[in-house]
């Protein structure tokens, strides 16, 4: 596979943001697209099947792990949840930038496979912050709202593994942040093709030297 699209994994607590992020990005940023991951956990009610998520019974997603159809797949406050490696390989194979937005199990297990891809931890201001975002957003109960945040303390102590923090305060800024470091990883020297530079005569055309090395 050709790689010709850059890979942003956007990782952190449940509830700090991260669709809210991503999704802004899909509708704002051009050429970037939002990777649809499976999962065992029932759609809430604003959720659309192939478009939040693709909705599979266990089995299903079992069967995919033993066909080794994820990047990869992790357990998530009790629901299993993966990237599906062919759809990623085929939004990488254009020019489009990948946006995952997973948990941190999965951004680990991306960094030893991508080692190129940029990655983004979010974090909310506050434990209280992050509290008031996951009951505002009741789409989950109290016991599943108890347990990410006592997960979300020891994701958080991880964030130095991401080449990014993104404090998730004010949602405005936040987005202008992760927009800019969109924006920036693109135009790296290293990931340009610069060959224009020499065609249009910006730079001097190579030439080569006793030794055949080109300059
Ligand atoms: P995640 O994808 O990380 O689980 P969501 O994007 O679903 O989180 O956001 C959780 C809730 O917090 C949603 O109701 C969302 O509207 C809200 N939210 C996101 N960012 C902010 C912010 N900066 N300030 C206040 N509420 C926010
Ligand atoms: P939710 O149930 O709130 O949609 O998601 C719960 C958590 O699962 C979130 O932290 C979300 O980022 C993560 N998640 C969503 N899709 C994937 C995926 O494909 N892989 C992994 N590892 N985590 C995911």
């Amino acid at each position: 596979m050709i790689q010709k699209g850059l890979l942003f994994v956007v990782s952190g607590p449940s509830g700090v943001g991260k669709s809210t992020l991503c999704k802004t990005m899909v509708a704002q940023v051009p050429q970037t697209m939002l990777s649809v991951s499976f999962t065992t956990r029932g759609p809430r009610p604003d959720e659309q099947d192939g478009v939040d998520y693709c909705f599979i019974r266990e089995s299903r997603f079992r069967e995919m792990i033993q066909r080794d159809q994820f990047v990869e797949w992790a357990e998530v406050y009790g629901n299993l949840y993966g990237t599906p490696q062919r759809q990623l390989d085929e939004a990488m194979s254009q020019s489009t930038d990948v946006l995952l937005d997973i948990d941190a199990q999965g951004a680990r297990q991306i960094m030893k496979r991508f080692p190129g891809a940029v990655y983004v931890f979010v974090t909310p201001p506050s434990l209280e912050a992050l509290r008031t975002r996951l009951c505002g957003r009741a789409l989950d109960s109290s016991d599943v709202i108890q347990r990410r945040l006592q997960s979300a303390s020891e994701e958080i102590a991880n964030f130095r593994s991401y080449h990014y923090l993104i404090r998730n305060e004010e949602l405005t800024k936040a987005t202008k942040e992760l927009e800019s470091i969109i924006c920036a990883e693109r135009v790296k020297t290293e990931r340009l093709n610069t060959q224009w530079l020499r065609q249009k005569g910006l730079i001097e055309e190579p030439t080569i030297k006793e030794n055949s090395t080109i300059v």
